[in-house]
């Protein structure tokens, strides 16, 4: 079965995932350390170090993400439910798996589950709204 390539896949990238967690908590150590040793009172050097230190853990936080999903999709292999989509039960093809490494659901199942998540998002709409409605306004503007 191609199970074999598809958990030595898996445990290549999970490797791969936590090899740079780990760098990345060092970086983020050594970053701390040095902060506390300059003490500086500058508030913009402050205000840049808070921003750098929110993407770290934004970075890290995906990582930690993607290897929960690594060991997760390493556990279906095992038990035998990988390729299975969690949504509806029905197989994911193969070339599917190949492509998304860890995948867990089928496109279709993704795609709806994108656009449930998708809706309720008042910020996007909000921003897009406006522009859209300026611009069906030019549109009708151009041709009259
Ligand atoms: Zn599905």
């Amino acid at each position: 079965m191609s199970d074999q390539t598809t958990e030595g896949q898996l445990r290549h990238e999970l490797d791969l995932i936590l090899g740079r967690l780990e760098r990345h908590d060092r970086a983020v150590q050594t970053e701390a350390r040095a902060e506390g040793a300059r003490l500086v009172g500058d508030m913009f050097a402050d205000a840049q170090l808070v921003a750098s230190r929110n993407l770290d853990a934004l970075s890290s936080e995906r990582l930690s993400r993607r290897a929960r999903e690594l060991v997760n999709a390493l556990e279906r292999v095992r038990d035998g439910s990988y390729g299975t989509c969690e949504e509806c039960g029905g197989t994911i093809p193969a070339a599917r798996r190949q492509a998304l490494p860890g995948v867990t659901t089928c496109v279709q199942c993704q795609e709806r589950g994108e656009s449930l998540r998708a809706r309720p998002e008042p910020v996007e709409s909000i921003s897009r709204r406006p522009r859209s409605r300026y611009k069906n306004l030019r549109r009708d503007e151009a041709k009259t």
